[in-house]
C-alpha cells in the first residue's frame, strides 16, 4: 500500500540532484578548475611542445615532457589572456632536480577540434 506511493519517491530525489546540476551550470563565472586533458589534447600540446621547444628551467631538457592537467588563467592573473591556461610539465630527463613546471597555451592550442 505504501510501496506504490514510495515508488514515486525516487524521482523527488531525482528532481533533488539536478536541481543541484542546475546551480552548477548557472553560476555566472566558475572558479579556476583543473580541467583534465584527453588523449588528443595532450597529444596537441605534445605537438605545440615541438614547435616552442621550451627548456627545463632545472636541466635545459627540451625534448622528453609529461603533459599533465590544465589550469585556467584567466580567473587568476589580470594580465593573462582570458583563455590562457597553465599545463603542467614533468619534465622526462633522469636525475632532473626539479622536473615540475608547466607552459601556458591559448585555449585554441588544445581545446578547440
Ligand atoms: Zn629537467
Amino acid at each position: 500500500m505504501t510501496s506504490t506511493t514510495r515508488s514515486k519517491q525516487p524521482t523527488s530525489r531525482g528532481e533533488d540532484g539536478s536541481r543541484h546540476f542546475a546551480g552548477d551550470s548557472l553560476r555566472p563565472a566558475q572558479p579556476p578548475e583543473i580541467t583534465p586533458l584527453d588523449e588528443q589534447q595532450r597529444d596537441r600540446i605534445h605537438r605545440l611542445l615541438r614547435r616552442r621547444r621550451p627548456a627545463c628551467p632545472s636541466c635545459g631538457n627540451r625534448r622528453r615532457w609529461t603533459v599533465g592537467d590544465a589550469l585556467p588563467l584567466g580567473f587568476l592573473f589580470l594580465d593573462e589572456e582570458e583563455d590562457a591556461y597553465m599545463v603542467a610539465l614533468t619534465c622526462g630527463r633522469r636525475g632532473c632536480p626539479r622536473p615540475r613546471t608547466g607552459i601556458v597555451v591559448r585555449e585554441e592550442d588544445f581545446l578547440s577540434a
